[in-house]
């Protein structure tokens, strides 16, 4: 089946509905007036838009607690669902298309999907985000579990329960759980589970000598691309809640309940692996120009590099910082900065006026929760810590959800979701 837009209305297809694609079709919606007659069909192969900085609660939050919760009061906090999402914004120019992208025909200005759909655009905006990178270590694929979608945090989530039944029954003596890779991800899963467990200790549903949560690091130090002093802040909270820093350490393969590491083997009846993150398959097959990587990449404009109508914002976007010549890291800010120049662009072309360049900041302010109500916030040359970082971070969360939603969705979805998740914290 192939769906087009008639002409003059001008078809704006996006691909993904994360970070970037979400606030593509918003802010293509804030230049209705200038873009006149226009439409968005916004594709995912998912029913929800996922905030993933909030991932790591969903695998732990109220766990330990008498109270149940339900699998959809634990999303409440994190997903925002796309169906009813042009509703929610009350934008008739807005479609939500879920489907599986396989595949575009760039020469006949065609997106394709698993189920045979193909959608015609004047203007196609690749935001596909990325996939996890296993680095071709044996075993990860099969034995370790991820923290990268929403299904993920429920797996690492239901292994957490399954041990803590087992344990209550007598069945289950002692649980170790490795954490592989150090980065932000990495790190703030290790310490939300460090506290998680040191709650438990606390409360007096585990002893202390069982359990062990190693954080496994192939690189000097965790949190590698931070200041020493931000690091120096990060280890001593890791320590303080329990968990182990394993630096300098090669994971080399991973088995059933074992890491093979340079440095020995390690007991894993949990493997939880952050190592890094990759090109998605599909984008392989869209017959765009890539870099040695597998990203796309862009011009400063954010338009794929020879291409005239397909831009990439994103993970999946290899965007050079002018300044550094440096590639902008993935991050959910990047990203939505990205489009709303994006957004610009698309309209400026349809106004025949020159587009703009995206300009990154020097410094992306970066705020990582580490286990209960500590969080550390990265401005550069300074640093915050503790609790106040930790409400720093819950405004941060507040704010994305309203730049999103309207204010009373937004602040429902923050309170629903701190009202399950703190119950941790
Ligand atoms: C656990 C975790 C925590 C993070 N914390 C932070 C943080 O605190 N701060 C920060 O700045 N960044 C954070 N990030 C990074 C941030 O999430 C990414 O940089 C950001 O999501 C990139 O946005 P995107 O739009 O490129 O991709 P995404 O947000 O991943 O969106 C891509 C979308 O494409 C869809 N998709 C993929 N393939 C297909 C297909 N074939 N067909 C249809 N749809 C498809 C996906 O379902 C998804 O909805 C975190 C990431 C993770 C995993």
């Amino acid at each position: 089946m192939l769906v087009m837009h008639t002409p003059p209305q001008h078809h704006i297809v996006i691909l993904g509905a994360g970070f970037g694609g979400l606030r593509t079709a918003l802010e293509l919606e804030k230049r209705r007036a200038r873009l006149k007659d226009f439409h968005v069909t916004l594709i995912d192969k998912r029913s929800e838009h996922v905030y993933t900085p909030l991932l790591y609660e969903v695998s732990t939050g109220a766990l330990h607690d008498n109270q149940k919760f339900c699998v959809g009061e634990l999303c409440s906090g994190v997903a925002v669902p796309l169906e009813a999402y042009p509703q929610a914004m009350r934008s008739k120019r807005l479609t939500f298309k879920r489907g599986e992208v396989t595949g575009i025909d760039p020469k006949k200005k065609e997106v394709h999907l698993k189920d045979g759909t193909r959608i015609s655009y004047d203007d196609l905006v690749v935001a596909l985000g990325s996939a996890v990178s296993t680095f071709g270590i044996p075993g990860v694929n099969e034995h370790a579990l991820f923290m990268k979608c929403l299904a993920d945090a429920f797996r690492v989530r239901q292994r957490l329960a399954e041990f803590l039944g087992a344990y209550v029954e007598g069945k289950e003596k002692r649980v170790e759980i490795v954490v592989g890779g150090a980065g932000p991800t990495g790190t703030e899963t290790a310490a939300e589970l460090g506290n998680f467990f040191d709650r438990l200790v606390k409360n007096g549903i585990i002893k202390r000598k069982d359990y062990e949560i190693r954080l496994v690091e192939a690189a000097p130090d965790i949190l590698g691309i931070y200041p020493e002093k931000f690091r120096v802040h990060a280890r001593a909270r890791l320590e303080t809640i329990g968990v182990i820093l394993m630096t300098n350490t090669k994971i080399l393969e991973v088995k059933k309940k074992q890491v093979v590491t340079d440095k020995g083997e390690i007991n894993a009846d949990v493997m939880i692996w952050s190592g890094g993150i990759r090109p998605l398959d599909v984008v392989k097959t869209f017959g765009l120009a890539l870099d040695e990587k597998g990203w796309i990449p862009v011009e400063p404009s954010v338009l794929v590099k020879g291409q005239k109508d397909i831009w990439a914002i994103g993970d999946v976007a290899a965007f050079l910082d002018p300044k550094t010549g440096k590639r902008v890291p993935a991050l959910a800010q990047a990203t939505t900065k990205e489009a709303s120049v994006v957004a610009e662009n698309v309209t400026r072309r349809l106004e025949r006026k020159r587009p703009m360049a995206f300009h990154p900041p020097s410094h992306w302010v970066t705020a990582i929760p580490l286990g209960g109500a500590y969080g550390l916030v990265d401005f550069g040359s300074w640093s915050l810590r503790g609790r106040l970082g930790y409400f720093v971070r819950k405004a941060a969360d507040f704010f994305y959800f309203f730049s999103i939603l309207p204010f009373g969705q937004a602040f429902r979805m923050w309170l629903k979701g701190t009202n399950v998740y703190i119950k941790n914290d």
